[in-house]
């Protein structure tokens, strides 16, 4: 039973200032409190938050987006797109759906553009390093040798007109690691937004990307990580609308031997982690697919070789962290970024 005792108050108050107080009782659709949807997958926490009542829908149908790609293109699975490239190496040309076309093609394009510093081939070198798995260990110099003759971008052969790829020699392994998560964060994007969704927050491990601006129409603010802190101390906050920024550095993954750090991010010309002159490097740009694989290969290109590529990039900015602590943005940076960290200086150029 209603108590129309107890409504008879509010009833009153209604009628008195009539649709005043609708508009200020029914809270407007962005400053409902977000769906969100937790959950572990391409080895990173990710969390996904979106606005909107479309939003619950969305975030399920983006999760098993996420699920998919990494049954895809994980490096693990003798089952997946990967490990059928890996299987059929040297041998002959495989379909493949048109969804993992494009990241072949992607990654591809990505690896001609950095000059091989970002190379989709070098899985030889990840497996033999095995940096983050249970088997890391410094590999022997004819190891590495020996896994350094599997790689090249160039034997990653993409037929889209036939809807078949292959890679060109046998002992080939490819690793769609430095790349799949900005994929993932791509499709996710997409989902939402096809759901009618405009504002939203992507977070995969380093890699995000912001649906419009934050309930209240301010821009995100999103900490860039201090890399030589604990995860979660930034060093400044970027201030962005509708774009992705990805993250690639040397404190993500990595073992230490002899006072001597080996992470994650391989040079494919020496077959080492790449060198530390840099702490990270971030990109900002629309697609988080871009901005993964140029994080990875501009950490490897280095400060000047990778300043130089972004500023002739449309649409891409870059922050390098070198490990003297000086923080460089590209032209575009000033306008977006503030540094929070006074150990850190700040400068734009090389
Ligand atoms: P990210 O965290 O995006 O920089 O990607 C790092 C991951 O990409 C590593 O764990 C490897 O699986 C793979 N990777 C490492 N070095 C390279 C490289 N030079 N080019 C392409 N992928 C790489
Ligand atoms: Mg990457």
């Amino acid at each position: 039973m209603v108590n129309t005792k107890r409504l008879l108050p509010l009833l009153l108050l209604l009628l008195a200032f009539g649709g005043f107080v609708v508009f200020v009782i029914l809270p407007t659709p962005s400053s409902f409190s977000p769906s969100s949807l937790e959950f572990y997958a391409l080895g990173t926490f990710i969390r996904l938050q979106a606005w909107g009542k479309q939003a619950p829908k969305a975030l399920e149908e983006a999760q098993k987006t996420v699920e998919d790609v990494e049954r895809r293109f994980s490096r693990f699975s003798p089952l997946s797109d990967a490990g059928t490239l890996e299987q059929k190496a040297g041998q002959e040309e495989h379909p493949f759906s048109e969804e993992s076309l494009f990241l072949f093609s992607k990654a591809l394009e990505y690896a001609q553009r950095t000059e091989g510093a970002f190379d989709p081939t070098l899985g030889a070198l990840t497996r033999l390093w095995g940096i983050g798995t249970p088997e890391e260990r410094l590999p022997s110099e004819e190891e590495i040798q020996e896994a350094l003759t599997t790689v090249g971008h160039k034997d990653l052969q993409v037929f889209p007109e036939r809807g078949t790829a292959m890679l060109a020699r046998k002992g080939q392994i490819p690793d769609f690691g430095g790349i799949a998560k900005g994929y993932a964060g791509d499709q996710v994007r997409d989902i939402l937004k096809s759901h009618g969704i405009s504002q939203g927050l992507i977070n995969m491990g380093g890699n995000i990307t912001v649906l419009g601006n934050k309930p209240g129409g301010a821009p995100w603010k999103i900490g860039i990580q201090n890399p030589l802190e604990p995860r979660g101390a930034f060093l400044g906050i970027l201030s962005l609308s509708g774009t992705s920024v990805v993250t690639s550095g040397n404190y993500e993954r990595y073992f230490e031997e002899e006072g001597i750090r080996y992470h994650h991010i391989l040079d494919p010309r020496t077959g080492y982690p790449a060198s530390q002159e840099l702490l990270s490097v971030t990109v900002v740009c629309e697609d988080a697919l871009e901005g993964d694989a140029l994080a990875t290969g501009l950490y490897v290109l280095g400060l000047s070789e990778g300043m130089e590529l972004v500023e002739n990039l449309e649409g891409v900015e870059a922050l390098f962290v070198t490990s003297d602590r000086r923080v460089l943005g590209t032209s575009g940076i000033p306008k977006i970024f503030m540094l929070t960290q006074g150990s850190f200086t700040f400068e734009t150029g090389r």
